[in-house]
């Protein structure tokens, strides 16, 4: 395939197989599971998963790529090709029966954030997720508490999956080479939510606790509690946002909820 690199789509091809094989190596796919796959571009990684598998879905956006991968693997019947915007692709609707998807992919990094959020919302479906991301979201996904890297995302990840970085990715393996290093994360959809709470709520609550980041609660979120409310959940008006836990975050969600009831 000679295919000129879309910039718009984020497209870097990756090209050391070493990599490819280390991908492999920590899905593990199982000759049972179904695997779905954003952004197959040129079919590196599809190349090595297809013969692991049931079935794989492809979800790519670029039509010149997904004519060339529908040629490439027209032969095998585990494949399928859904030339299609994942960011508005129903991966649910993959599904046969009640199985779960093992979701997979070296995503476009103009896209990651809304693409991870379009996921969380239909965690239910999925068995994991294995994204190669730019390096600073993989840290963003899998940050604590305290942490720089905390933030919004870390959040969010933590209230749908437990987020484990696996290994970094130098720009060397793509062609073209990205400017950023690359790491590969592994989300695991809790089978319950760790907390119990609205996710658009706890969203909101966090979006507007991080909105000013460098300010303390009291300041932070005056536009949702008062101080004195803010004191009755446990939580110091004086802390500041990146240096709560899913649980504060769950309760000041849930203190919304009754306010507003
Ligand atoms: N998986 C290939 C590899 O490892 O060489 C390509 C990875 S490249 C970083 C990202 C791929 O995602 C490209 O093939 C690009 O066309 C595709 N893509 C970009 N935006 C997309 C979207 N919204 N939905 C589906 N695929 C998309």
């Amino acid at each position: 395939m000679s295919h000129i690199p879309r910039k718009r789509f984020g497209q870097n091809f990756l090209r050391d197989t070493a990599v490819v094989h280390r991908i492999l190596m920590a899905i593990a796919p199982g000759l049972e599971e179904h695997l779905v796959e954003i952004g197959p571009g040129e079919g590196a990684m599809t190349q090595s998963l297809l013969p692991n598998c049931r079935r794989l879905d492809a979800v790519e956006i670029d039509r010149d790529l997904a004519e060339g991968l529908r040629r490439k693997f027209a032969a095998d019947p585990r494949f399928r090709l859904h030339s299609a915007d994942a960011l508005r692709f129903d991966f649910r609707g993959l599904r046969e029966g009640n199985e779960k998807l093992r979701v997979v992919g070296n995503l476009p990094y103009n896209i990651s954030t809304p693409l991870m959020f379009h996921l969380f919302g239909q965690v239910e479906g999925i068995h994991d997720m294995h994204f190669m991301l730019q390096n600073e979201v993989v840290d963003r996904l899998a940050a604590e508490p305290g942490s720089a890297d905390y933030g919004r995302l870390s959040i969010m990840a933590g209230y749908h999956c437990r987020a484990e970085k696996l290994f970094e990715v130098p720009p060397e393996s793509f062609h073209p080479r990205p400017k950023v290093v690359s790491a590969i994360v592994r989300l695991m959809p809790h089978a319950t939510p760790p907390v119990e709470v609205d996710p658009q709520v706890l969203g909101k609550v966090v979006a507007t606790a991080f909105s000013q980041r460098r300010k303390t609660l009291r300041n932070s979120v005056k536009t949702l509690f008062e101080e004195r409310e803010i004191e009755a959940m446990g939580i110091d008006p004086n802390a500041r946002a990146e240096t709560l836990g899913l649980e504060d975050y769950a309760r000041m969600a849930q203190r919304w909820v009754e306010k507003s009831r």
